[in-house]
């Protein structure tokens, strides 16, 4: 096992995330014989708008900050997707997370479309009052775009409740009065919902709980190697860990930890807890050699591009579950499927945060708030339901789950169109 400095990062090649996007979505348009004029409206973001904004720095001084909003698609309903807040972000990146969210909402059948957001910053350099002011200044900034009928927000990479409720103070501030609707992924006590933090690691969770038992695989003892140990993947590593499986490898942006027995999560939390990276807490891994590892479910949870040409030939997991957006390039994609390994495509595997975001949405358009026993049966069930139904569609077509979750989504937003038609 490679014993990796502690910088090392996972394989990350120069793959523009709208071209995977767009190469993904045109394969699907293909298979399903898709209109021109519906292939040209859908292969195009509705709105992108780039923001350049001022923040004052804790010693005075003033820098200024460049911010996205897109809008891929708002046929089925208003635009959701998170605000990412990353040095390495991108128009094109923004562009292909606005254009997954548009399929990902498809696939579980909630009445929205696609957008997402983003800051080119880093967070960890940035103070508590430096990070709020640049929160507040950019939730103004895309205040033309968003609201509860428009656009609503929710968490991304570097972005967590904190940041959402000051979303929504910000704009509340300039309606006048509480809207706790223009953003999910709140804390409870201001209208967030239950069981939305864990919620997209528990949809990861139950897609693989559905894909072992299509492949009459036992997950009890089953090893699990997870890429991304945030939000995402430690959730999805303790509900798969309470399924019996054993997470022998976990990593973060710094580095990873191994034990082929087993990792005590418990005491990995109080590490990261201490230390802030799961690196140091056991054997160290890289987080390339993670992705190879000798497993039976590995869950990329960290960011795009990571199994490619250069390591798809060597992934030994026989399911793969992407709890990130775009982890698996489209050649990388061909070989894995052609190795036989069991890919459950990212617009399925970790829909389950924006499912619950959505009943946050609902709960609080609402007001009246639903106990959390509720919400996950609720999650449990839609999770299921779009599983069986990529599957299904999969056998019948003859194609891969990411090709079939793709043609479910673009024939669902499809046929909204068809049926609103083109204005004027
Ligand atoms: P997060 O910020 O909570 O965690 C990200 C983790 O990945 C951290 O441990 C970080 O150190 C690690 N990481 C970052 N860059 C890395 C790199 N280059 N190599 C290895 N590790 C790296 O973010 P999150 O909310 O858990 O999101 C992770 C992924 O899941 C993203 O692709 C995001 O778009 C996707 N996603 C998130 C949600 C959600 O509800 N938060 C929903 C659907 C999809």
């Amino acid at each position: 096992m490679a014993k990796g400095p502690a910088t090392v990062l996972g394989r990350e090649e120069a793959v523009s995330p709208w071209e995977v996007a767009l190469a993904q979505f045109n394969r699907a348009a293909d298979h399903m014989g898709l209109e021109e004029g519906l292939r040209a409206i859908l292969s195009h973001p509705k709105r992108e708008l780039i923001v350049h904004f001022p923040v004052k720095m804790d010693d005075g001084s003033i820098r200024v900050f460049t911010g996205y909003r897109v809008h891929h698609n708002t046929a089925r309903g208003p635009c959701k997707g998170g605000i990412r807040y990353s040095p390495r972000v991108t128009l094109d990146e923004v562009r292909a997370l606005a254009m997954w969210m548009t399929w990902k909402c498809a696939v579980v059948k909630l009445p929205f479309g696609g957008g997402k957001g983003g800051v080119v910053c880093d967070p960890k350099q940035l103070s508590p009052g430096e990070l709020e002011r640049l929160t507040r200044r950019y939730t103004t900034e895309i205040s033309i775009l968003i609201g509860p009928e428009r656009d609503i927000p929710a968490p991304d990479l570097n972005t967590n409740p904190q940041v959402m409720a000051w979303i929504m103070d910000t704009y509340s501030m300039h309606q006048g009065h509480s809207v706790p609707a223009v953003v999910t992924g709140k804390p409870v006590e201001i209208g967030g919902s239950e069981g939305r933090k864990d919620a997209t690691g528990r949809g990861v969770m139950l897609v693989v709980r559905e894909a072992a038992k299509l492949l009459g695989m036992s997950l009890i003892g089953a090893r699990v190697a997870v890429q991304g140990y945030g939000n995402v993947g430690s959730a999805a590593a303790r509900f798969l860990a309470a399924q019996g499986c054993r997470i022998v490898a976990v990593s973060d942006v710094k580095g990873g930890a191994y034990d082929p027995n087993g990792l005590d999560l418990q005491e990995l939390d109080e590490h990261v807890r201490s230390q802030g990276t799961v690196f140091g807490f056991a054997t160290p891994i890289t987080n390339a050699d993670l992705l190879e590892l000798d497993c039976d479910v590995l869950i990329p949870a960290a960011v795009e591009n990571q199994i490619t040409v250069a390591n798809a030939h060597r992934v030994k997991a026989r399911i793969v579950a992407e709890g990130a957006n775009g982890p698996t390039t489209p050649e990388a994609d061909r070989i894995l499927n052609e190795r036989g390994i069991f890919v459950i495509p990212d617009i399925l595997a970790n829909a389950g945060g924006v499912t619950v975001s959505y009943f946050e949405w609902v709960q609080d358009l609402q007001s009246f708030f639903w106990d959390e026993e509720d919400i996950n049966a609720k999650l449990e069930k839609v999770m299921v339901r779009a599983f069986r139904e990529v599957v299904n569609l999969a056998r019948s077509e003859g194609v891969d789950l990411r090709l079939a979750a793709h043609i479910l989504a673009i024939s669902r937003v499809a046929q909204a169109i068809r049926l609103r038609s083109i204005y004027p």
